[in-house]
């Protein structure tokens, strides 16, 4: 007898997730409370990120802590009050990113980095999305010597480990790639291997058409009304209640409200750089990082329910992730060794 299996969240994670369950013969019905692809989904840089083998860590150097204190950064923006409830998460992210166990945390992470490109490559042409795809890397840019060859170190090292491919730039060269954009530049690194997705929100709607036609049906609904039957799970929908044997949790980044204070420093500096037109939406797109605290994603299945099983938490590589994150989550779910080694992204990890 078929199995039914429930994905809630139909974000790039999840349309991902039960593409990869729909061709294991899973009845899979996908459920979000808005059409796939409008939330975290929907924006990002659209970066496939191939050469992003080594997740974010939190600034060690006191120098850099102070500076970051201030408050006035682009790449970061706190609010004050909500810090005491956050210390005991910042202590422990501050903790993983020492040296050491960052590089333990890099290796663990960078298998499902290294499958990223490839397992894009299947779902992109099975869902002909190719006209959405450019296959020409990224370019990193510096302003000083030192934060350029400080980067090159480190791509030299990647590149010896990981197989990241990439080119060093002159600041001719970049003058040479980029005409439109002005600025003293010290030089860049040209990362190869990345893929650019020209639209994010176009490409998980593809996902989700190519969901369809293997049989699988999207419905809206409420992730809060799931909740335990017999042995499974039942959740009520715009058509009515639905029971299934699993249950995928693939909700994405869920918190605060939007505070876009980032997006208007970095549309400052932008417009210093590179000619950029008006901007195109009345309200702007605005997403969240899920992060956790040792920086990798939670797949796996949940340590105390049945049939429940967990896909998020990738932070800042969502996108580059959500294909090989769903094809080892439906390959555990469906009795299968998953391809890659999941241990290190147990959520098992939380709860010894
Ligand atoms: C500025 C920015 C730039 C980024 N750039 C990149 C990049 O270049 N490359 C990259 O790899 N990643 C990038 N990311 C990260 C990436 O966008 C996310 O990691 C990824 O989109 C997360 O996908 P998701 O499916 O987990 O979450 P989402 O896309 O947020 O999907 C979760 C879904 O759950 C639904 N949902 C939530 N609550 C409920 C509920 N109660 N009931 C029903 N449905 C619910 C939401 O509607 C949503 O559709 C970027 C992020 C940001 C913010």
């Amino acid at each position: 007898m078929t199995k039914n299996a429930i994905v809630l969240g139909a974000g790039i994670v999840g349309v991902s997730t039960a593409i990869h369950l729909q061709r294991r013969g899973r009845q899979v019905t996908l459920i979000d409370r808005k059409d796939p692809g409008n939330e975290t989904s929907f924006g990002n840089a659209g970066l496939i990120q191939r050469e992003g083998v080594a997740p974010y860590g939190f600034p060690q150097q006191l120098g850099l802590l102070l500076r970051y204190a201030l408050n006035n950064r682009i790449d970061a923006h706190y609010h004050l009050r909500t810090l005491p409830s956050q210390i005991a998460f910042l202590a422990r992210y501050w903790w993983n990113s020492n040296a050491r166990r960052h590089a333990i945390i890099t290796r663990a992470y960078a298998p499902l980095i290294e499958n990223s490109i490839a397992e894009h490559k299947d779902l992109i042409e099975a869902s002909q999305a190719e006209g959405l795809i450019r296959k020409d890397g990224w370019i990193k840019i510096f302003r000083t010597e030192a934060k350029r060859d400080q980067a090159l170190a480190e791509a030299a090292l990647w590149q010896n480990e990981f197989g990241v491919e990439y080119d060093s730039l002159t600041s001719a060269d970049i003058a040479r790639m980029e005409p439109d954009m002005t600025g003293d530049f010290a030089g860049g690194i040209h990362w190869r291997d990345p893929w650019s997705v020209l639209d994010p929100h176009a490409l998980t709607s593809a996902y989700r058409r190519y969901f369809e036609s293997l049989g699988g049906r999207f419905v809206t609904g409420d992730a809060a009304s799931l909740g335990p039957f017999g042995s499974g799970w039942k959740i009520m929908t715009a058509e009515g209640p639905l029971e299934a044997e699993d249950a995928v949790i693939a909700l994405g980044p869920w918190a605060a409200p939007k505070t876009p204070v980032q997006l208007d420093r970095a549309e400052a500096v932008a417009r210093t750089i590179f000619p950029l037109g008006g901007r195109l939406d009345p309200e702007p797109w605005m997403g969240a990082r899920p992060c956790t605290p040792d920086m990798m994603p939670v797949i796996g299945k949940a340590p105390r329910h049945q049939g429940l099983w967990f896909a998020f938490g990738h932070a800042h590589h969502g996108l580059t992730l959500g294909p090989v994150t769903g094809r080892v989550l439906a390959e555990l779910i469906t009795g299968e060794t998953p391809f890659i080694d999941i241990a290190a992204y147990s959520p098992q990890r939380f709860n010894p």
